[in-house]
């Protein structure tokens, strides 16, 4: 079975003591020891919470850039962020297509260089409200994870899938289980085809946009949905909820 995998991505919230308020909330759980939980920090406070955090939680930043060192001004390295210790990266987040230009081509360089480097990769990929109103979800979803096909190769043990519908992200507007589910499950399905059967299988796919604790359950039950990639919740006690939804 594949094993459930829970990521809290802080984006850029929280504070030092905020940070550390948030680590006790985790250490004293009690979490699901069935579930792999990894929380994406804020770069500047990834060598800290790494330091404080428990031994069963895992410690990701939130991006990398996709060679090793240089003159790249404000950027960090999967070299630096195994250096402090951590060993997850997420990558292609919808706001850093969105908001930061990323197209589909950087994102796999840098899911190529993190997976070269020993890194776990947590890869986003989800559609627009003008996508999914055009019936273009499964066009996109397809295009985006075509794209990080080569730069996977035959890693995709390190990888997790995380389909995070834009427009569910931050909006309050969970997508419903059938509709997460019917996502989840023509992905593998396009997989199987396009990677292997194996792969499609094994590899765990998050759903992530608005996970609360009082969605986390029903979502959580469906068969492709195997952890989430949550937001806003994850700043707050919820997420122990979140991670134990499968019990
Ligand atoms: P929210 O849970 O705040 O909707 O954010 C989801 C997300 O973008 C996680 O990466």
């Amino acid at each position: 079975g594949r094993k459930f995998v829970v990521g809290g991505n802080w984006k850029m919230n929280g504070d030092k003591k905020q940070v550390t308020e948030i680590v006790e909330t985790l250490k004293k759980g009690p979490l699901d020891p069935n579930v792999e939980v990894v929380v994406g920090v804020p770069a500047i406070y990834l060598e800290y919470v790494q330091s404080i955090i428990p031994g069963n939680i895992n410690v990701a930043a939130q991006n990398c850039w996709k060679v090793a060192k240089g003159a790249f001004t404000g950027e960090i390295s999967p070299a630096m962020i195994k250096d402090i210790g951590a060993n997850w990266v997420i990558l292609g987040h919808s706001e850093r297509r969105t908001i930061f230009g990323e197209k589909d081509e950087l994102v796999a360089e840098k899911v190529a260089h993190a997976l070269e480097n020993g890194l776990k990769v947590i890869a986003c990929i989800g559609e627009t409200l003008e996508e999914r109103e055009a019936g273009k979800t499964e066009e996109v979803v397809f295009r985006q994870t075509k794209a990080l096909l080569p730069a996977i190769g035959n890693n995709w043990a390190n990888v997790v899938l995380a389909y995070e519908p834009v427009w569910a992200i931050g909006t309050g507007k969970t997508a419903s289980p059938q509709q997460a589910q019917d996502v989840h499950a023509s992905l593998r399905t396009w997989l199987s085809t396009n990677a292997s059967a194996d792969v499609a299988a094994a590899v765990r796919i998050q759903y992530g946009g608005s996970v609360t604790a009082a969605n986390a359950k029903e979502l959580a039950a469906c068969p492709d949905i195997d952890g989430f990639l949550v937001g806003g919740a994850s700043l707050k006690p919820e997420f122990i909820d979140i991670v134990n939804a499968t019990q």
